[in-house]
């Protein structure tokens, strides 16, 4: 096999990697191995200067969130899939129904071929190799397209890449929306998209256009409910801490908190409490992360101001950072008016608005209202208040008492709903998102399908009759 540059242009590569996915399609376990352990290899052996990168991207963002946020959550996936892949790369027998003993069947799980990933910036590295490695893992090539907003991040990616693979196997192309556009109209097998639901639709009519197959893991705006059994304190905390990873730049980050009217208060006291432990200064912390640019900043501070000039009370919880500084201080909003778009876009920043609430079924009336959001949070202490809250509202996925970990936890399936995305990932959910599961019927020689077909006589008529009662 001859490899091409991964310097050519992205159709070249496209071309390149349909060919070999076609040449090779059924894909040992051994390569599959080897491709996962060459994506472990290259963050255990390179992941302080990913995580540098990273850093020089936001400006200010601790090795250490990076460890924990991006290469942990990355490194537990990856372990998961070298453990597993054995078994989940296995046909699966399907029983056979009475009427068709006594043949057999089975569910084969195939590579789909070529899978396009368009990542991010807010977990660059996390939301990049995670869904490349799992579609390695399935027996696909990949191209990755990470986010031009992390540049730094990026380049260092597709160094890292194209050292340990051959373009035809999993390459890298960088560059902004011009670049991005032309990615998602190539006729890939499969397009895992990871963004915003503005590009997401952007991104969908693209792929449509091939019949190409997406996932797209979007945005939105995940509410915090608290019940009135709630020990206030502790879910101050955990929203806090929620909300301030990586500085509310997280896709499943509490946006909004939905409190029983009267408690205002005493959760500001709380928040502000929290605050104070967990990130004890902030302007020059880099424990607590900058804006990733003066755009998304301008953006952060343009909704505040319109809430403030529209009567909401904003409280600043830390220094306001000097000028070309990007860190932001956390912020409470309370009497915000619905029509702001702190109250209508998805936030993605370390601004809260406090909404309040009568009744449960207020908060419940809230939230169908609106899009279905990538992720719930519910605090509280009783069950069947927990439970009527989680029955009849729909989302992505939910935290009990706590804040983003469900996102953690490796055999929950992950992803969004309606606005907030399509199809999930991590775990058996995610291996099977990059495989096709084809259906594989073996008739016996002592098969009686022939019963049934024409001329439907007599015979057939008094078969059928039989039939009809025991299907
Ligand atoms: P974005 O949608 O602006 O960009 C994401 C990627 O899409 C980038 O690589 C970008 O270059 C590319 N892109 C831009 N325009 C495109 C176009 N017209 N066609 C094809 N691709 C295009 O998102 P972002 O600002 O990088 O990330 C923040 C958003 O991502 C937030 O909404 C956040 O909630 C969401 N997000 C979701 C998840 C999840 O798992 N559901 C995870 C992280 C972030």
């Amino acid at each position: 096999m001859t490899q091409i540059p991964p310097t050519l242009p992205m159709r070249a590569l496209f071309d390149a990697q349909r060919e070999a996915s076609r040449r090779e399609v059924d894909v040992p376990l051994a390569t599959r191995a080897d491709r996962v352990a060459r994506v472990r290899d290259l963050i255990e052996q390179h992941g302080d200067r990913l995580a540098e990168a990273v850093q020089a991207d936001f400006g200010v963002r601790s090795p250490e969130l990076t460890e924990v946020a991006d290469l942990f959550v990355l490194r537990a996936g990856l372990g998961q899939l070298q453990r597993q892949l054995p078994r989940w790369m296995r046909a699966r027998r399907a029983p056979t129904p009475w009427y068709l003993w006594p043949a057999r069947a089975q569910v084969m799980r195939q590579p789909l071929g070529v899978v396009g990933v368009i990542a991010p910036w807010n977990y660059p590295v996390q939301l990049s190799l995670g869904p490349a490695a799992t579609a390695l893992a399935a027996g696909n090539r990949v191209m990755l397209k990470p986010s031009e907003i992390t540049p730094h991040t990026s380049a260092l990616l597709a160094e890292l890449v194209h050292g340990a693979f051959a373009a035809e196997e999993f390459c890298v192309v960088q560059g902004g929306v011009d670049i991005a556009t032309e990615f998602s109209a190539l006729p890939f097998d499969h397009l895992f998209f990871t963004g915003s639901t503005h590009v997401g639709r952007l991104v969908a009519q693209a792929a449509a256009a091939n019949l190409t197959p997406t996932t797209l893991e979007l945005g939105g705006k995940s509410p915090c409910v608290i019940d009135a059994s709630a020990d206030l304190a502790d879910a101050a905390t955990k929203i806090a801490h929620g909300k301030l990873l990586n500085a509310g730049q997280t896709c499943i980050a509490p946006d909004y908190v939905l409190l029983p009217r009267g408690r205002e208060a005493e959760f500001e006291r709380a928040y502000a409490q929290a605050v104070q432990r967990l990130f004890p200064t902030l302007v020059g912390n880099p424990d607590y992360a900058a804006i990733v640019s003066e755009r998304y900043l301008a953006r952060q501070q343009a909704m505040v101001d319109e809430a403030r000039q529209a009567g909401a009370r904003v409280v600043v919880l830390g220094d306001l950072p000097p000028e070309g500084q990007r860190q932001m201080p956390p912020m409470l909003v309370f009497d915000l008016p619905p029509a702001t778009r702190l109250m209508r876009d998805e936030i993605f920043g370390p601004v809260l608005p406090v909404l309040t609430c009568n009744t449960p079924d207020e908060a419940v009336a809230h939230i169908n209202a609106g899009p279905r959001p990538l992720a719930l949070y519910w605090f509280g202490r009783d069950t069947t208040a927990r439970d009527r809250v989680l029955k009849r509202t729909v989302s992505g996925g939910v935290s009990v008492n706590d804040t983003l970990m469900h996102v953690a936890h490796e055999n929950l399936p992950f992803g969004g709903v309606g606005e907030s995305g399509w199809g999930a990932y991590h775990g058996e959910t995610g291996f099977l998102r990059f495989c096709h599961q084809k259906a594989v019927f073996t008739q016996s020689r002592l098969g009686l399908g022939h019963l049934f077909y024409p001329p439907y006589g007599d015979r057939w008529r008094r078969l059928m009759a039989w039939l009809r009662r025991w299907a």
